[in-house]
């Protein structure tokens, strides 16, 4: 869906859209939609300038990242944007300031993808790193097994330090 700027009414207008995971597609190679994303936004214009305030949420499935097993999370996000169009970006003096210092997005001064911002947003939104929980133990470097429901007997890069006490103290005796 695309915000046509000509089509608001006094310069403003408000939309809410439900996309469904398939239209999103994967937000990116780890990250995907498991529910519908709500998308609601106020659109207001300043002159050429397009300012986009609105709130998405919905679930997605991302990867542990110690063990790979699939994690659900929650995401919502608030969000506050503002679009200049192209042209005048480039011809401003502004244009020497790049786009994300500026906190701004460039537009083609026509209209405005809605699912630009609700990928965007959510991927924002997710932590860069998701644990399937606080103890997870991961999987083994050696042999891939995963460590949370079985154990293997390859050498760990971190031992514990009270078992590695013990070699020490057997080290030294022979
Ligand atoms: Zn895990
Ligand atoms: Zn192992």
């Amino acid at each position: 869906m695309r915000i046509e700027l000509e089509k608001l009414e006094g310069g403003r207008g408000d939309f809410a859209h439900v996309y469904q995971p398939e239209t999103i597609g994967p937000v990116d190679e780890h990250i995907t939609l498991t529910e519908p994303a709500q998308v609601k936004a106020t659109v207001k214009r300043a002159g050429n300038d397009v300012f986009v305030d609105g709130h998405v949420e919905t679930r997605v499935r991302v990867e542990c990242d110690r063990c790979l097993k699939p994690v659900e999370l929650p995401v919502t996000a608030d969000f506050a944007l503002e679009y200049i169009p192209g042209a005048e970006y480039e011809s401003s003096s502004v244009a020497a300031l790049s786009e994300e210092e500026m906190a701004v997005s460039v537009f083609d001064g026509e209209s405005i993808d809605v699912e630009e911002i609700v990928k965007e947003q959510v991927l924002l939104a997710v932590p860069a790193r998701t644990l399937c929980r606080e103890d997870c133990k991961g999987i083994c470097p050696e042999c891939g097994i995963d460590l949370n429901t079985g154990r293997c007997n390859c050498e760990s890069q971190d031992v514990d330090p009270r078992w590695a006490a013990l070699k020490a103290l057997k080290n030294t005796d022979s």
